[in-house]
């Protein structure tokens, strides 16, 4: 079976801000990873019916890399199968409303819960119109250059307690 990758990639070139890129070994992890979850969490489109679906990170893998996580980039653990709207392939856009609440530049931690609980199976507009969903947008995470010497050590807590180091 072969496994399409999606075209856009918003995450390398949020990271690039920070000098930072991929690993070699991530367009392996992530065919394996849409092997293991192939369809969007949120709504279940898979590839199959004309989306390609985004393997997204719970914690950004840029915030791994700066704050001593690195190994979290290519953990399975750390990754989360999302479906995005791109030109031709309608979707409800869930990597970007749910996995980054509308803005690439911020996350939504809680993505896993909100893909399979919170937002399942709503529509993009149902998201944008759902009190819970703007709630989230005021609290969401912080840019990493914006992040206080506290936000990073309780940033880096929060990765080890998750997902601890094999
Ligand atoms: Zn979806």
């Amino acid at each position: 079976m072969t496994i399409q990758l999606p075209h856009q990639d918003h995450g390398t070139a949020i990271a690039a801000e920070y000098n930072i890129a991929r690993s070699p070994k991530w367009s392996q992890v992530q065919k394996q990873h849409l092997k293991l979850q192939p369809l969007c969490v949120a709504c279940k489109l898979g590839t199959n019916s004309q989306t390609k679906p985004q393997v997204h990170h719970i914690f950004p893998f840029h915030y791994c890399i700066v704050l001593g996580r690195p190994d979290l980039e290519l953990d399975q653990r750390n990754l989360i199968t999302l479906c995005e709207n791109e030109a031709g392939h309608p979707a409800d856009n869930h990597h970007l409303l749910i996995g980054h609440l509308d803005d690439f530049k911020s996350s939504n931690l809680d993505v896993v819960v909100d893909a399979k609980t919170t937002f399942q199976g709503m529509s993009a507009s149902d998201i944008k119109n759902d009190l819970r969903w703007k709630q989230k947008k005021t609290t969401s995470l912080k840019p990493l250059d914006k992040m206080t010497p506290q936000d990073k050590v309780d940033f880096l807590a929060k990765m080890n307690t998750w997902f601890p180091k094999k």
